[in-house]
């Protein structure tokens, strides 16, 4: 499967301790590392983040979505419960279901990224050449 020509997708390198990752926008993530991330990491990010040409297993593209989703969604349900200080039951409620969905959407994803795996390193071979990634870090030995 190869992924649509926008700029949503599944990309290498979206964080430097991932191989890969869902991207929401790569010009938004891009203009994220130029203004946030330490100056001498910036070429290295920069240059290693590409959307994955393929082709992925459809599942894995999926469920990388999925979570993306479902911890955007997490994020936004943990701000409004910090805003309402736990004062209100729908909040908290609110929160909790979105907590089960995002572990059940976890669980899933790594089974799959487990079965995946083997077949996500031989493309990352083929398509990020002269890539410093140890299987933890883009960055080794800096930590
Ligand atoms: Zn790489």
């Amino acid at each position: 499967m190869t992924q649509q020509d926008n700029d949503e997708g599944l990309d290498w390198h979206v964080r430097h301790k991932n191989l890969y990752g869902w991207c929401f926008s790569e010009e938004g993530r891009k203009a994220y590392i130029r203004q946030h991330k330490p100056i001498e990491e910036q070429e290295t990010r920069l240059r290693l983040m590409k959307r994955i040409i393929g082709p992925i297993p459809p599942m894995l593209i999926r469920l990388c979505k999925e979570a993306s989703i479902a911890g955007r969604a997490l994020d936004a349900a943990q701000k409004t419960r910090l805003k309402a200080r736990g004062g209100s039951w729908g909040v908290q409620e609110t929160y909790d279901k979105t907590l089960q969905t995002w572990l059940a959407v976890q669980e899933k994803l790594r089974s799959v990224q487990e079965i995946c795996q083997p077949e996500m390193e031989r493309l990352h071979a083929v398509e990020c050449p002269d890539c410093p990634w140890n299987g933890e870090t883009i960055f080794p030995g800096s930590e």
